[in-house]
């Protein structure tokens, strides 16, 4: 048996043990996430974001880290915030996607950039009807889970079932 294939077979095992690890341990959402196929149990909602700012630059990661690595677009993240405007909401809903596409900072997939574009402009059109992105929120309390995460994914662009349903917990809504 070649000792060097045994030595990559061990690193494995412990790597992928430390990585149980991690996923296992009780953490807050988003920004302690580090896997979409974690362990909910552990997973304790956010804290509730404290302006509307706050409230679209999760949006934002929840959209950006769907269908890639969660750690590796969290290691790029100032590298985003940088490419996105600080994710400006009213910089972004003026901006044209075709032009943030040229961005170095920002990733390489326009589907994502123009909802995102789009998903600004609602955000703003949402202060203005409800006052601030919480009051918009607290006006879909009547709703069962299931409601609201249907509510959200026709408002937004790019928003599936998972996405809301995991952007609410982010927010602490439940
Ligand atoms: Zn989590």
């Amino acid at each position: 048996m070649c000792l060097r294939h045994l030595k990559l077979g061990e690193r494995k095992t412990i790597n992928e043990s430390s990585r149980q690890f991690e996923i296992m341990k009780e953490h807050r959402a988003p920004w302690e996430c580090t896997y979409a196929k974690e362990d909910k149990t552990e997973c304790k909602p956010g804290k509730k974001p404290k302006s509307d700012q706050e409230y679209f630059e999760i949006f934002c990661l929840c959209i950006l880290q769907a269908g890639l690595n969660w750690g590796t677009v969290r290691k790029n993240w100032q590298r985003y915030r940088k490419g996105f405007y600080n994710f400006n909401i009213h910089k972004l809903a003026r901006v044209q996607s075709k032009e943030l596409m040229k961005q170095p900072n920002v990733v390489r997939n326009f589907k994502k950039i123009k909802d995102i574009v789009y998903d600004a402009k609602e955000f703003q059109k949402i202060k203005n009807e409800y006052g601030s992105f919480s009051n918009f929120l607290k006006s879909l309390k009547e709703m069962n889970d299931k409601e609201v995460s249907r509510f959200l994914m026709k408002r937004f662009k790019h928003f599936g079932e998972y996405t809301a349903h995991y952007y609410l917990h982010c927010v602490g809504y439940r």
